[in-house]
């Protein structure tokens, strides 16, 4: 029998996390897929092994410096740079399917226009969808686009979804691990360090989406990320604290029955599904071993201690530009409690007071979305001094080797 040939990815955001797993799974099934082209930022000690082992046709960086420094050193390779140059990644002609595991907002326009070119896109980078879900979704339904959930969560419920009709559905329960503070008591959350909140005690993934993860403001994300990639009203999307996160998450249907998807919880899992749907491969990964594992425990979502899920689906319910904002405001506080200027308890804080004071519009274009988050940076950075910690100005700040 004739072996298909491997199926082309371009790939954007290839050292983050889900690039990372992302270029895993080629390595471990090079007969099946292949890297035709790829994206990267400014980590070039991860990005230059990566050209070196995959050998795309194109790749792309942050800046024209670090383009003409890897131009050196693979002269055969077209190099790219800037925003142009992920458009460009993103529209490889080769590419069958085009993987966005950017961080942020940056991801959007690469992955609209793929959309618009009718490519298949599968979707890693969130924000994108909690930006500008509207558009992208109505742009992917007019070219015939898919977009296939990389998200964990979501791609276990674009898979219990094929057990039944849409019009079968009556709600989508998202689960939480809840994160490294879940039993920490709540009267000792402003002392909260970057190293408390950088300890996820089941996934391993970037130091956005773990801070993220910590305040669940990941979770409120994707509460709109499931509303964009769906098409469910708010009303009918429910979190459940599930601490071992192996039920990636649940759709429920009218008669009752609930079809949950696990898994290991492992990136390559979901990252395996979407580039193989409709489709599934025969897998080299460690299988779940549910006797080992014992228990699965579920418990409810607690408001105070995770006030950021209400937060994104207030602005869910806001609608128009309101999560573009949501999602810029805490972009900047993240960074901010990174760098350690502000306390793990003004994250969320931040993003609603960014909120409260936007005035929503409809969300027309994509134009609209982008000014939306450029105001909201913008006012975070404003609101910043009064939610800054008191410097120490005799003690030299050390950082964490
Ligand atoms: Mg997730």
């Amino acid at each position: 029998m004739k072996m298909p040939e491997p199926k082309a990815i371009a790939l954007l955001g290839a050292t983050g996390s889900i690039g990372q797993s992302v270029l895993s799974v080629v390595d471990t099934l090079r007969n099946r897929f292949r890297i035709a082209a790829m994206a990267a930022g400014s980590n070039l000690e991860r990005f230059i092994p990566a050209i070196e082992r995959h050998r795309p046709e194109l790749v792309s960086v942050k800046s024209r410096e670090a383009a003409e420094h890897v131009k050196r050193l693979f002269p055969w390779i077209k190099v790219a740079w800037g925003d142009e140059g992920l458009v460009e990644v993103a529209l490889h002609p080769a590419a069958q399917i085009v993987l966005g595991g950017l961080v942020g907002s940056v991801g959007l326009l690469p992955a609209y226009e793929a959309v618009r070119r009718g490519k298949t896109l599968a979707l890693a980078n969130k924000e994108v969808l909690v930006v500008a879900g509207e558009i992208l979704m109505k742009e992917a339904e007019k070219t015939g686009a898919r977009v296939l959930p990389v998200d964990s969560e979501h791609c276990a419920l674009h898979q219990a979804l094929r057990a039944g009709r849409r019009e079968e559905v009556d709600r989508l329960v998202l689960t939480a691990s809840g994160g490294p503070f879940r039993q920490r008591p709540l009267d000792t959350f402003s002392s909260i360090t970057v190293e408390d909140a950088l300890q996820h005690p089941t996934w391993k993934m970037g130091p956005k989406i773990t801070i993220d993860s910590a305040t669940m403001m990941n979770k409120g994300l994707e509460v709109i990320e499931a509303h964009w990639l769906f098409g469910v009203p708010p009303a009918q999307i429910g979190v459940v604290i599930h601490p071992q996160s192996i039920i990636h998450s649940m759709v429920e249907y009218v008669d009752g029955s609930v079809i949950a998807q696990m898994s290991p919880n492992d990136m390559r899992f979901p990252i395996l599904y979407t580039l193989t749907y409709p489709d599934r491969l025969e897998t080299p990964l460690p299988r779940l071993d549910l006797t080992r594992l014992g228990k699965l425990e579920f418990m409810p979502l607690e408001n105070v201690r995770y006030p950021a899920v209400r937060l994104a689906n207030a602005a869910l319910q806001a609608g128009g530009t309101a999560p573009a904002v949501l999602n810029a405001a805490n972009e900047v506080a993240v960074q901010a409690f990174l760098e350690g200027r502000i306390k793990y308890t003004a994250i969320v804080e931040m993003a609603a007071r960014v909120l409260s004071h936007h005035d929503v519009k409809p969300l027309d274009s994509l134009q609209r979305a982008h000014d939306a988050d450029v105001w909201a940076r913008q006012e975070a950075h404003l609101i910043m001094p009064s939610l800054e910690r008191p410097k120490k100005s005799t003690t030299p700040a050390t950082l964490p080797s």
